[in-house]
């Protein structure tokens, strides 16, 4: 297992897994403030942490966090008939994903 990044909630953390397990990049979300005794290390050192399974797919795994974290502000239509605004890869309406664009 290697350490991929810090998450900086838990909420975000299980997004970010969630969308690199759909990309056949299987990660794990690790809360690391369980491993340490509470008041015992920095606050900057609390949160969840994304791990890597295998290392091999650290540089797709790389690549695709860093689309997550700065998600590109765009417009799409889906088939629906839902107008999509923000980053998200999916219809909030009816679940289908974005087709490539
Ligand atoms: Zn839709």
């Amino acid at each position: 297992m290697k350490r991929l990044c810090r998450a900086p909630s838990l909420a975000l953390a299980q997004i970010w897994c969630d969308v690199l397990n759909r990309a056949r990049i299987e990660v794990t979300v690790q809360r690391i403030y369980q491993q340490g005794v509470a008041g015992d290390i920095p606050l900057d050192q609390v949160g969840p942490e994304l791990w890597l399974m295998d290392e091999s797919q650290l540089v797709h795994a790389q690549e695709l966090l860093a689309v997550l974290r700065n998600p590109p502000q765009r417009r799409w239509f889906c088939d629906c008939g839902e107008e999509i605004e923000g980053g998200f890869e999916q219809c909030w309406n009816c679940g289908a994903m974005r087709l490539a664009p």
